[in-house]
């Protein structure tokens, strides 16, 4: 089991806390706005034809999502909310610590361990220096380790099977509705941070099933624009958008 083992020592140097967005639990992304902080929405849809050699990964996300209409199609779309850190987290304080260290995020706790099952943990896939993974505890043999780390990852995935109907009829209420193709392309929505939260406290007062209606795909690629369009899914061709597209 030696050759399996990967050991691993945070050295602290912040760069997992720059330069990207970081998922949240709908409860952590609501503690993340009344904090002042921004949360971005990323939106991808995805189907059964997605990974027609891979079901088991089919089912994991299928859990996480919620059944829509786009167009004449049945489609799946996937919500995630992330704290805004495209440019460096706003709890890394100057001394490269985190000023939320007690109350962070589970993700923040996980990293750099994956939260999906069928995802294998390389640490060349990482952005932790390559020194990091030379010495230290190990984290990983041909499973998890650490308990605590264990309990994380799985509290990490029951949130996300349990909030993804919360935020879908959260974008649908906000007019959040066109999704990208997973695999293809991201759609990030950064809605202003006073209307999200305001928008969370109306469902948790009155929380509403999402209608699942009128969901749109934005595909920037013919062969897949082609494929998605014979299958019925209504795209997205406005050239002005609420959302940043991202190819992959
Ligand atoms: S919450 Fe803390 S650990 Fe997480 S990204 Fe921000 S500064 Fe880094
Ligand atoms: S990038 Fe890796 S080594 Fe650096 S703080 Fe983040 S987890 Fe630790």
């Amino acid at each position: 089991m030696e050759n399996d083992t990967i050991r691993f020592a945070c050295n602290g140097c912040g760069i997992c806390c720059k330069g990207r967005l970081i998922p949240l639990t709908l409860d952590e992304a609501r503690q993340w706005l009344q904090r002042g902080h921004e949360v971005a929405v990323v939106l991808e849809a995805f189907d059964e034809t997605t990974w027609s050699s891979e079901p088991r990964q089919f089912a994991h996300s299928a859990q996480r999502a919620v059944a829509v209409t786009s167009g004449d199609a049945q489609i799946r779309v996937v919500a995630v909310l992330a704290g805004n850190a495209l440019t460096q987290c706003r709890n890394l304080g100057d001394d490269g610590r985190c000023g939320i260290y007690e109350e962070r995020p589970l993700v923040c706790r996980i990293y750099p361990m994956e939260i999906n099952p069928l995802i294998t943990l390389r640490p060349a896939d990482k952005v932790c220096p390559p020194e990091v993974w030379e010495a230290g505890e190990v984290l990983f043999t041909d499973r998890v380790v650490d308990p605590i780390l264990a309990d994380q990852i799985e509290r990490s995935r029951q949130a996300d099977r349990d909030d993804a109907q919360a935020k879908i009829a959260l974008c649908e209420a906000m007019g959040m509705n066109v999704a990208a193709w997973k695999g293809n392309a991201l759609a990030v929505y950064l809605p202003d941070r006073e209307q999200l939260a305001e928008a969370i406290i109306r469902y948790d007062r009155a929380p509403v099933a999402p209608k699942g209606l009128d969901w749109k795909v934005r595909v920037e690629t013919p062969a897949l624009a082609q494929r998605l369009r014979q299958a019925g899914v209504a795209l997205d061709d406005q050239r002005s958008t609420g959302y940043i597209f991202q190819g992959l």
